[in-house]
């Protein structure tokens, strides 16, 4: 298949921003509006929930929602089905005292499900560092109403762990800089994967995943932070599944007594699990989740999440 290809059999997927209105209403709203609950693939009004994640819905790929009012206002995210995992398999408290990072947040898809998650409530510092990206995100972040959110301007490797405005975060979403290489339905695919000498593509690939291990090094600083996500939307085992078992090696890993959340954790009725034969651990793999383009009708994708092991003094919610 061409990437084309590929992007015709990826249904439009819409995710509903709790934080405005509920899927039931929307799913109501659609409804109305001569949309059917039949499947995305019966006819070009035909949609569906999905299975797996609770408030996003399967439309047509014909289905263009950039003009409709739904997605003017910030009531839909129109955002890749694989790209909602994260922010579900870190599933952030819902409380005034939830305190929650997302190290990586431009342009703002993530920190928005987010958000929704925590029901706006608590704190979510966002930190992105690239200035232009910075201000994409805060555009997102108030057409999606996300009030607990504080964007942050900044390097994330610069924030100390033990600054008092963020040391009493207990959640983490590392979804850092990558190659790519999973994105399907993109031009910039093709630029990415093309047009680059093997060899230069390999010291990329090398120079990424060196960054990709520090960004997870310093969350897992972090003095109270009792559960990290760290994703990507790469193909390359280099940038998933080998940060995952270098990281597990670390001092930080050790000292923090971090592991792999089990598989039960780590949205187990999804059938793709990490690669077994590039892990240290082979067992690791299932803690691990993953989505090839072309097969899974998203994107490629990959999700995995550590853990603190809770030895003595249970940690606090
Ligand atoms: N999570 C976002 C979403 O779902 O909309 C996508 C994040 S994108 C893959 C990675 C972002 O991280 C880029 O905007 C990049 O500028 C930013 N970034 C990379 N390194 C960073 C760092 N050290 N601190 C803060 N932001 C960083």
């Amino acid at each position: 298949d061409t990437g084309d290809e590929r992007a015709a059999k990826i249904p439009r997927y819409v995710r509903i921003n709790t934080s405005l209105w509920t899927t039931q209403e929307a799913i109501q709203s659609y409804t109305a509006r001569g949309f059917s609950l039949s499947g995305p693939f019966t006819s070009s009004q035909g949609f569906a929930r999905d299975d797996h994640i609770p408030d996003l819905l399967l439309f047509n790929p014909q289905q263009q929602f950039h003009d409709d009012l739904s997605y003017k206002s910030g009531k839909i995210i129109l955002q890749d089905k694989a790209s909602c995992f994260p922010a579900v398999i870190l599933a952030p408290p819902a409380n005034d005292k939830s305190v929650v990072i997302d190290a990586t947040a431009a342009p703002g898809n993530k920190t928005s499900h987010l958000s929704a998650l925590m029901g706006n409530k608590g704190k979510l510092f966002a930190f992105e560092r690239d200035r232009k990206r910075f201000s994409t995100l805060n555009s997102m972040l108030s057409k999606a109403a996300c009030k607990n959110v504080e964007a942050v301007n900044a390097d994330f490797l610069t924030i100390e762990p033990t600054h008092p405005k963020y040391a009493a975060a207990t959640h983490i979403l590392l979804d850092p800089s990558c190659s790519g290489s999973g994105i399907v339905n993109r031009l910039d695919y093709l630029l990415e994967t093309e047009n680059s000498e093997p060899i230069d593509q390999e010291q990329r690939l090398i120079k990424l995943a060196a960054f990709q291990l520090l960004m997870i090094r310093h969350a897992m600083k972090f003095p109270h932070v009792r559960r990290i996500v760290y994703s990507t939307c790469s193909v390359h085992a280099v940038e998933n599944e080998h940060v995952v078992s270098q990281a597990l090696k670390t001092d930080e890993a050790r000292e923090g007594r971090f592991k792999l959340a089990p598989k039960d954790d780590v949205l187990p009725t999804w059938h793709r699990r990490g690669l077994s034969e590039e892990m240290d651990v082979a067992n690791d793999a299932a803690s691990l989740l993953r989505c090839n383009p072309g097969e899974d009708a998203t994107n490629g994708f990959f999700v995995s999440c550590f853990v603190r092991e809770q030895g003595g003094q249970p940690l606090q919610d």
